[in-house]
């Protein structure tokens, strides 16, 4: 069991990658922190999840853009638990529009969950982390942390912030072995992508069908989704890195979308 004992907070863990990932590290012995914004959803989850064991999980309803939830979230974790040893910062919505004709408001909610979220999380986790002598801090990017698409000026503009700030935190963390790292995942059928084929389908003028093997995997070396399970290998290789040596690192798992 690579992550025995080890606590970890997942943010946005009652669906999709972050589900993925908390039950992958409660598989590997983990205690796991399944923070998400409705206390039911992530108690079932969490429920769910400690019943597969080895492992276990509880839920917390955490707003990852409210500064009061989270340090309340932390706090209560610490309070448990005594520590965090990961902090996945996963949490995030999707909202498409042409750059003229996205509201403000739709902007400036997508920076507060994706940056302000990973900005919020982070500095609450790093003193906890800093006082145990180390932790690993993960962050969701995304292929468009590294590319663009149309449509998705927000999305693609807090996904290429995420690895800034996860190249800040692993210089300054490196002195107490808190390191920093992004995953950098292509399309996975989760809630959030499925929401988006008939929009883009709709807004490009194309089939949902075409919306799919042209725009999500059309640049992929096989043509296939990368999987849930996929995404949450990776992110249990960067938990239970044992050393400094990897930090300050993304790593893209997207069926070769994006090749460095
Ligand atoms: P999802 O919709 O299945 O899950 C997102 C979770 O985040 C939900 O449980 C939701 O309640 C929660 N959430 C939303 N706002 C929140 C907030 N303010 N505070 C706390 N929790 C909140 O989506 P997913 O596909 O699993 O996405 C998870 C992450 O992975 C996101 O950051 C997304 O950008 C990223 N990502 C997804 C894909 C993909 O293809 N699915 C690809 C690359 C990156």
């Amino acid at each position: 069991m690579r992550l025995k004992d080890k606590v970890c907070i997942v943010t946005g863990a009652a669906s999709g990658l972050g589900y993925g990932i908390a039950k992958r590290y409660v598989a590997e012995g983990a205690k796991v922190v399944i923070a998400d914004l409705k206390d039911d959803a992530a108690s079932a989850a969490a429920a769910e999840l400690t019943e597969m064991g080895p492992g276990e999980a509880i839920g917390i309803a955490m707003d990852v853009t409210s500064e009061d939830a989270v340090n309340q979230g932390v706090a209560e974790v610490a309070a448990k638990w005594g520590r965090v040893d990961v902090l996945v910062s996963n949490a995030g919505i999707q909202i498409v529009h042409r750059i003229e004709d996205f509201p403000f408001a739709d902007w400036k909610k997508m920076l507060a969950i994706h940056l302000d979220g990973a900005f919020l999380t982070t500095k609450a986790c790093i003193p906890l982390m800093q006082k145990q002598g180390g932790g690993s801090i993960i962050y969701m990017g995304s292929v468009h942390s590294k590319e663009a698409s149309e449509l998705k000026s927000a999305y693609v503009t807090a996904k290429h912030g995420l690895l800034g700030l996860a190249r800040t935190v692993a210089k300054e963390g490196g002195a107490h072995s808190i390191r920093s790292n992004v995953i950098c995942p292509g399309f996975v059928r989760t809630p959030l992508v499925e929401k988006q084929i008939p929009e883009q389908a709709k807004t490009l003028g194309i089939s949902e069908e075409d919306v799919v093997k042209k725009v999500m995997l059309g640049q992929t070396v096989d043509g296939e989704f990368t999987t849930i399970e996929d995404v949450a290998e990776t992110a249990l290789f960067f938990a239970a890195f044992e050393s400094n040596a990897l930090t300050g690192q993304s790593i893209t798992v997207s069926h070769g979308w994006h090749i460095e």
